[in-house]
């Protein structure tokens, strides 16, 4: 029997604040609460601290780097999902003035771009929501078919949150490109995990979230490559070049700051180490009994991986992983609670049975080769166990 461990395995739902962003924050909840709208030493030390992050948001996306290169094209948000609200409605509702109703997404976003795409359709805006393969991949064939004279906006997400697929974002970037069609991707599970250039890929407007990249949370940021005209999400003071008001969270700002820096700073280091880990899993399942990987075995976040282990429960399954100290997700985070299995992996073509015995194990840098090994160790006797009292394994195994 192996020894019991902590082993967090649940980074695509969110990460352990880091010991260098929680550093850099906690002057500015102290000392530092000056507003940075006022004119004082206090304020001023503020915003300089607010630019200096933006600046650093900015490089490590290829953004224009505002001042040196002119106003800024990175607007600080609550998080990812105020980004994707704020990038799909501004857009909507700036081109609808031009006869633009039309918006092209898939079928397996976060619930942040499809309510918000739902909410829009109740506005009379007409969506297509693109399928995806049976591995979880868009294919930019798919988008260029979809868009019409009337399209105002594709918004594809750069890298699934529940199976880690990675999509071709350059290409679809060029397709919207050559259609005149802007195009936003919900880049929260890709950012700090593969390398990004805005203006390389044809990225229009990007949504990120400092804590998927061991930032604090209820902060991210939305890219607006400059002269895209968004209207605002929430009106008032004259924050964020009067885009967004509301006074600034300068610590939640300074926290993402620190976070997206050391997140992008050696991309293809860092993801490889995260490879060996997830190809372990990976390798450790294959051929296991009535077990599939879900999304594409390449094509995926480097630290993320997804299994369905028919004839078992997720939400047992995730209760007997806690028993032995392991965090991990069956879903996603935002859908368990509910009965239905997740939007994403009914999106795959699985069947309710195969999704419901779904289970997700996202690393981040922090994870060592120990905590891969002791999941392997562990998590087979968990699955024959369950599965031992389960009636629907009875039947699957039977007929
Ligand atoms: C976590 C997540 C979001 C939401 O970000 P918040 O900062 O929690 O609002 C949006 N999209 C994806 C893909 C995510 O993983």
């Amino acid at each position: 029997m192996a020894e019991k461990r902590f082993v967090y395995a649940d980074n695509s739902a969110t990460t352990r604040i880091s010991d260098p962003v929680l550093e850099a924050m906690l002057p500015w909840l102290k000392e530092g609460y000056g507003n940075a709208s006022s004119i004082y030493r206090k304020g001023r030390e503020a915003c300089a601290a607010m630019e200096n992050a933006r600046n650093q948001v900015e490089r490590a996306l290829g953004a224009s780097i505002s001042k040196h290169e002119g106003p800024t094209e990175i607007y600080f948000t609550s998080g990812g999902s105020e980004a994707d609200n704020w990038a799909i409605k501004g857009v909507a509702h700036t081109l609808a003035k031009k006869g633009k109703k039309h918006i092209v997404t898939s079928v397996f976003e976060h619930h942040a771009v499809l309510h918000t795409c739902a909410s829009l359709e109740k506005e009379g805006f007409e969506v297509t929501y693109l399928p995806v393969d049976a591995m979880g991949m868009i294919h930019a064939e798919e988008v260029e078919k979809a868009i019409r004279e009337d399209t105002a906006l594709v918004s594809i997400m750069y890298a699934n949150n529940e199976i880690g697929t990675i999509q071709p974002i350059a290409e679809i970037g060029a397709i919207c490109h050559r259609h005149g069609v802007l195009f936003h991707t919900d880049a929260v599970q890709a950012v700090g995990n593969v390398e990004i250039d805005v203006k390389a890929q044809n990225i229009d407007l990007l949504s990120l979230s400092a804590h998927k990249l061991h930032g604090p949370k209820g902060v991210g940021a939305l890219y607006c490559r400059r002269g895209i005209l968004l209207p605002n999400l929430i009106d008032g003071g004259g924050q964020e070049r009067g885009h967004r008001a509301g006074t600034e969270n300068i610590a939640g700002i300074v926290g993402l700051g620190v976070a997206i820096e050391a997140a992008c700073a050696d991309i293809p280091a860092r993801a490889a180490r995260l490879k060996v880990l997830r190809d372990k899993l990976i390798r450790a399942f294959d051929g296991f009994d009535h077990t599939r990987l879900n999304g594409d075995p390449v094509h995926r976040l480097p630290g993320s991986v997804n299994f369905s282990f028919l004839g078992v429960e997720g939400e047992s399954l995730l209760l007997s992983l806690d028993g032995a100290g392991i965090s991990a997700s069956s879903g996603s985070a935002c859908t368990s609670g509910s009965l239905d299995p997740s939007h994403v992996l009914l999106s795959l073509g699985l069947t309710h049975e195969w999704a419901h015995g779904s289970l997700r194990l996202s690393f981040s840098d922090e994870n060592t080769e120990a905590d891969a090994d002791y999941i392997i160790e562990v998590l087979p006797d968990i699955i024959r166990r369950l599965r031992a009292m389960s009636p629907l394994w009875e039947r699957i195994i039977t007929e």
